[in-house]
C-alpha cells in the first residue's frame, strides 16, 4: 500500500523556520514529505558548470537535510522536469495535497499552472502561499484597484497597509512532528546533476543590528562594508523577509525602503510580465537605435573601459558575483547611455553572474538605469562616472582594490569622451521618445 502524504515543494523558500507554505502543509493533516526539484528546464540553460548559485542551493539543501534527519525525517531531492517528477511522486505515494510558497516570475507562474493542472486531473489540491514578500500581487494597489507604477506612492501605501499581522512569523517548529518519519533519502550529488563546487564561502545570513543602524550613512560608499549582502539569502529564501522587515522597522527606515523597492519590482513583474520577456516598460524606448559595438561591450564586461569606477565594478562582479548597488547603477547607465549598447545585453550579463540575480530586481533596476522603466531616472540625466567616483569613493579605496594598475602605464584611456557620449545618448533617446 502507498503511504498517504502531503507534499511540501521547496523553491525560493529554502528554510524550515518561518516558512508560510510549509506551515500550512504541516497543519494540513497527513505527514509531510518535503521535496526539492533540481529543475532541468532551468539548469540546462546554465552554461557555467561551476555556477555558484547551484552550489549555494546544494549547500542549503544539505543543511536542511541534516536538520530533518535530527527529527527522524528527510528531504526528498529530485532532478528532472517538474511535471515528470510529480508523476513519479504520484506513482510512489498516495498524495493528499501539495503545498508550496508562491513564486511570481513568468516561468514559475507557467510551471505552477502546469503542475496545478496535472494535480487537478488526479483531484489533488495544490495550495500556494505568499512567503517571500510582505505584500504580493494586489495587496498594495491604488484606490481604484490598479497597480502603482511609481515607487514613492507605492511605498507610502505599503507602510499604511502594514501591521504586525503581516510581519509575524509562521511557527513551523510547533508542528515539526508532522513531518513524515522516514529513513534518510540520499541527496543526489552536485556532480550527478552536472555541476561542480568551488568551495568558496558565501555571504553570511546574519542580520547585523549595528550595520542597519549605520546603513543610511554608509550604504552608498562601496569602499566601506556598509550594506548587508543579504540579497542572495532573500533570493533563495534562506532568510525570512518577515524577520528582516521587523528588524528594519525597528532600526532603519532607509533599509526598510530598500526592502520595499524589492517588493515594488516583484509587483511590477507580476502585473506587467512583458517586462521580464525583453520589453521596455515604456514602449517608446524600444525604438532606440543602439550602437551595440561588440568590442566596446567586451571592454565593459572585462572592466577595461578606462573609467576606473566602472572597471572596478565589473571586476568586482566577475571575481565575486557581487557588485555594490551604487556601482551597479553607474555601470548600467554607462553601458546604455555612454556606449549606447542595448541594456538587455547588460541585463543578461548580470543575470549570468550575480549571485543574488533576481529577475524582478535585475530587470527593474536595468530599466531604471536605462531610463525606460516604470519609475526610471529621467533619460536625459546621464551619470558622470568620474563625478560619481569622486563623491562615493573619495579616497579611492574601492577603485584601488579592483584596479590596482590605476596609476600605471598599462591602464587604458577612456573608451569614450564623457561629454561627447552624453550628447550622443540624449540625441538617440530624444529621437526614439520624441521622434526628433
Ligand atoms: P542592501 O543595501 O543591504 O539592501 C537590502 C536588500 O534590499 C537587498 O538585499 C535587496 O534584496 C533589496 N534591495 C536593495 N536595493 C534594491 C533595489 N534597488 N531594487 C530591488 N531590491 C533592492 N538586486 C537583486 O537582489 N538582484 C538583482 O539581480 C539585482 N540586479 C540589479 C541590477 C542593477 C543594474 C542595479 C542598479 C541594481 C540591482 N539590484 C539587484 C539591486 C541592488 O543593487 C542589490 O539588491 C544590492 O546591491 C544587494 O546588496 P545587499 O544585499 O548588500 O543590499
Amino acid at each position: 500500500m502507498k503511504t498517504a502524504i502531503t507534499i511540501f515543494w521547496f523553491r525560493r523558500d529554502l528554510r524550515l523556520e518561518d516558512n508560510a507554505g510549509l506551515y500550512y502543509a504541516l497543519k494540513s493533516g497527513p505527514p509531510v514529505l518535503p521535496v526539492f526539484i533540481f529543475d532541468k528546464n532551468i539548469l540546462d540553460l546554465l552554461d557555467n558548470k561551476t555556477d555558484r548559485r547551484v552550489e549555494f542551493i546544494y549547500k542549503t539543501l544539505i543543511a536542511i537535510q541534516e536538520q530533518l534527519e535530527k527529527i527522524h525525517s528527510t528531504l526528498d531531492v529530485r532532478y528532472g522536469r517538474p511535471a515528470e517528477v510529480f508523476r513519479q511522486l504520484l506513482d510512489e505515494y498516495e498524495v493528499k495535497a501539495v503545498y508550496t510558497s508562491t513564486d511570481y516570475e513568468p516561468y514559475a507562474t507557467e510551471r505552477d499552472r502546469e503542475i496545478g493542472r496535472l494535480l487537478n486531473d488526479e483531484r489533488i489540491p495544490f495550495q500556494s502561499h505568499k512567503d517571500q514578500v510582505v505584500f504580493e500581487k494586489n495587496e498594495v494597489v491604488k484606490e481604484d484597484g490598479s497597480p502603482y507604477t511609481i515607487f514613492t506612492p507605492y511605498s507610502r501605501k505599503w507602510k499604511t497597509v502594514l501591521n504586525n499581522f503581516y510581519l509575524s512569523s509562521y511557527p513551523t517548529e510547533k508542528y515539526f512532528n508532522h513531518f513524515l518519519q522516514q529513513e534518510p533519502i540520499a541527496t543526489p550529488t552536485l556532480r550527478s546533476i552536472g555541476f561542480k563546487a568551488t568551495g568558496e564561502p558565501f555571504p553570511a545570513d546574519r542580520i547585523e543590528s549595528q550595520l542597519l543602524i549605520r546603513y543610511q550613512q554608509q550604504r552608498d560608499y562601496p569602499g566601506v562594508n556598509g550594506t548587508t549582502h543579504l540579497a542572495l539569502h532573500l533570493r533563495f529564501g534562506t532568510i525570512s523577509i518577515r524577520k528582516l522587515a521587523r528588524k528594519a522597522s525597528e532600526l532603519s527606515e532607509t533599509f526598510l525602503n530598500e526592502l520595499i523597492w524589492r517588493e515594488f519590482y516583484q509587483m511590477i513583474l507580476w502585473h506587467f510580465p512583458q517586462v521580464g520577456k525583453g520589453k521596455a516598460f515604456k514602449p517608446a524606448f524600444d525604438r532606440i537605435q543602439w550602437r551595440n559595438d561588440e568590442k566596446e561591450f567586451e571592454k565593459w564586461c572585462t572592466g577595461q573601459t578606462g573609467y576606473p569606477f566602472v572597471d572596478a565594478g565589473m571586476r568586482e562582479l566577475n571575481s565575486t558575483g557581487f557588485m555594490h548597488n551604487r556601482v551597479r547603477m553607474v555601470v548600467a547607465s554607462f553601458l546604455a547611455k555612454h556606449l549606447l549598447i542595448d541594456w538587455r545585453w547588460g541585463e543578461t550579463y548580470f543575470a549570468e553572474r550575480l549571485l543574488d540575480f533576481d529577475l524582478a530586481a535585475n530587470n527593474g533596476n536595468w530599466q531604471w538605469a536605462a531610463g525606460c522603466g516604470c519609475d526610471a531616472a529621467p533619460y536625459f540625466r546621464v551619470f558622470n562616472p568620474a563625478l560619481q567616483a569622486k563623491k562615493f569613493d573619495p579616497d579611492l579605496r574601492y577603485i584601488r582594490r579592483w584596479v590596482p594598475e590605476l596609476e600605471e602605464l598599462g591602464y587604458p584611456p577612456p573608451i569614450v569622451d564623457h561629454e561627447m557620449a552624453r550628447e550622443r545618448a540624449i540625441k538617440a533617446y530624444n529621437k526614439a521618445v520624441k521622434g526628433s
